[in-house]
Order: C-alpha cells, then sequence, then structure tokens
C-alpha cells in the first residue's frame, strides 16, 4: 500500500470565460489567484490558480478557460462535486453572499452530518461548501471576506461512478481509509493528511458517462512531499497494473497521470517547489508566467489572451 499520498493537491476544470472564471473564484468565493500561465500544451488558452495565500497543496482549484467552449454534461465517470471547507455557522452568510451575486443552484442539506450549501460556477460546475469544526488552515481573505468565514481550502471531492468496486480498491491502495456509507455515497477519508483528505463516491447505475466540457473537472490531483516519493508512488501504481504516464515539469510542481478504472483522471503532484517558484509570495498571481520554451513567443501569447481584472 501506498503510504505517500497526502490528500488533494488541486482540481483542474475547464471554463468558457476567462474574465468570468477569474472573476468567480476571485471575487465570489475569495480566493487568491496564485498563478496565471497558460497551459503548458496549447499557450493560447490560460491557466490560472485559486487557492490560499502562497497556493498550498490541498486548497488550489485550477482552471483552462478555453474560450467559448460548449457547456459540459454531468454524468458519470468524473469528479461530480468540488468541495471547499468553511468554519462551523456560516453557510448562512454564504447563502446570502452567493444568492446576492447571482449564484445558481444554491442548495442546503448534511453529508455525512456536516452542513453543506450547494452551488454551481459560471459554467455550472459543481461545488459546495461544506461546515467543518476543526479545520485550522490559514484562509485568503479575498473581496472583504471575513476571517471567520472565508473558505479554508478543499474538504474533498466527491465522483459519480457507474460503480464504485475498483475505485474503492485503488483508493485504499493509496492510503485512504472507508468511513461511512450513506445512501449510495461511500466516503474515504485520508488520515493524517492536509486537510483537503475526504473522497465520496457516488454510484450511479443509472446515469449515463459525463460529456466533458466547460465547467467540468478534467483532472483531480493528490499531493505528495516530493520527486523522491512520487517515483515510489508511480513504481507501486504500476507494478499494480495502472498504465502512468512519466514524470511531467509543470514548473511549479512535478506531476504524473493515469486513468482510474472509473473513468476519473488521477494525478500526482509534488508539493516542490510551489508556486512562489518564480514570482514572490506577495505578488503571486499578477504577471503572466509563461514556461521557459514560450519566453520567445510572449508577445504573440499576450496578444491572443484577454487580459484579466486584478
Ligand atoms: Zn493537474
Amino acid at each position: 500500500m501506498i503510504k505517500d499520498i497526502k490528500g488533494l493537491h488541486h482540481v483542474t476544470s475547464m471554463a468558457s470565460d476567462a474574465r468570468q472564471n477569474n472573476h468567480f473564484f476571485t471575487q465570489t468565493l475569495g480566493l487568491r489567484r496564485v498563478k496565471q500561465t497558460v497551459n503548458f500544451d496549447d499557450p493560447s488558452v490560460y491557466h490560472l490558480y485559486y487557492g490560499d495565500e502562497t497556493g498550498s497543496a490541498g486548497t488550489v482549484m485550477t482552471y483552462f478557460p478555453f474560450q467559448d467552449m460548449m457547456l459540459g454534461r454531468p454524468g458519470v465517470g468524473e469528479v461530480g462535486e468540488t468541495q471547499f471547507s468553511v468554519p462551523k455557522g456560516t453557510l448562512k452568510y454564504w447563502q446570502d453572499r452567493l444568492l446576492a451575486q447571482g449564484v445558481a443552484g444554491l442548495e442546503q442539506d448534511t453529508v455525512f452530518g456536516a452542513n453543506r450549501l450547494r452551488f454551481m460556477g459560471p459554467d455550472g460546475d459543481g461545488l459546495a461548501l461544506i461546515e467543518s469544526a476543526d479545520d485550522a488552515r490559514a484562509p485568503w481573505l479575498g473581496d472583504g471576506i471575513p476571517d471567520d468565514v472565508a473558505i479554508r481550502g478543499f474538504a474533498g471531492a466527491r465522483f459519480s461512478l457507474h460503480e464504485t468496486a475498483a475505485t474503492e480498491e485503488l483508493l485504499g491502495f493509496m492510503g485512504y481509509q472507508r468511513a461511512g456509507k450513506e445512501g449510495d455515497v461511500t466516503r474515504f477519508i485520508m488520515p493524517d493528511g492536509n486537510g483537503a483528505d475526504t473522497i465520496d463516491l457516488a454510484a450511479l447505475p443509472q446515469t449515463p458517462f459525463a460529456r466533458q466540457g466547460a465547467g467540468s473537472v478534467h483532472h483531480i490531483a493528490f499531493a505528495v512531499d516530493n520527486r523522491e516519493k512520487q517515483l515510489e508512488v508511480r513504481k507501486a501504481l504500476m507494478d499494480t497494473g495502472y498504465q502512468v504516464t512519466p514524470v511531467i515539469d509543470r514548473d511549479y510542481f512535478w506531476a504524473i497521470y493515469f486513468r482510474t478504472p472509473g473513468g476519473v483522471l488521477f494525478e500526482v503532484a509534488t508539493n516542490e517547489p510551489g508556486f512562489n517558484r518564480d514570482e514572490d509570495t506577495a505578488h503571486l498571481g499578477e504577471a503572466l508566467k509563461l514556461p521557459g520554451r514560450y519566453e520567445a513567443f510572449r508577445d504573440q501569447i499576450e496578444a491572443n489572451l484577454v487580459p484579466l481584472a486584478a
């Protein structure tokens, strides 16, 4: 069994409008934009990262805004809900705030004993705030959101799956522990993780497969401390029969990817070197950062991207 995974690292989704996406995550939700770069495989598209002050693992929501991309159709074989952690007793504040800003899909209930506020991102993204009494992570205070209500980072994610058995086995192998069942949803928790520790598996045998598009999660990344641990994780996965990519340099972390039996694309990403690798913590996310191989084409790349608001 793998012992080096610490919970989530980041979640990467797709969007149809960069400015709208930037506004929603920095203003409406109050996260910090910690990096403004491009899709390393397609530099005509931004890659935007939103998280806490430094973009700690377990707090980072990232987006590829493909301008005017068609909306995805939710279904099985994907991450159906990305969940952020907020302090206990704050859903009233968030309900009022999101309602006032015209956010769609607001719905309150409880999951595994915790209060949940579900809502949609600008492209129908499946998002939720989950109350937690004991999340000690320091929040980023964006757009006047007070310290005692602000988002702490991810709580976790809920996968929508046709059937859950193979994914349950994989999560167990990755170090997650089964922690209960509620209706059709099975909960897994990473003991001693980074705070973004829960994965819920929803079994939806009658639901059609998702069609990926704007608002869909592209992949979900799990955190390891460093490259050495990542190589151990890669070997363990490959020895178990998973087809894992070689290690890829993403400038702010090192990444490996593999497709899981339920259809969800997994990544394992390192906590090193981090988002302050190429700009000071005080100014993270302010300037467009390009990987070295695109630096020579900066003028052309910048001319193709819509400017974001600060
Ligand atoms: Zn990723």
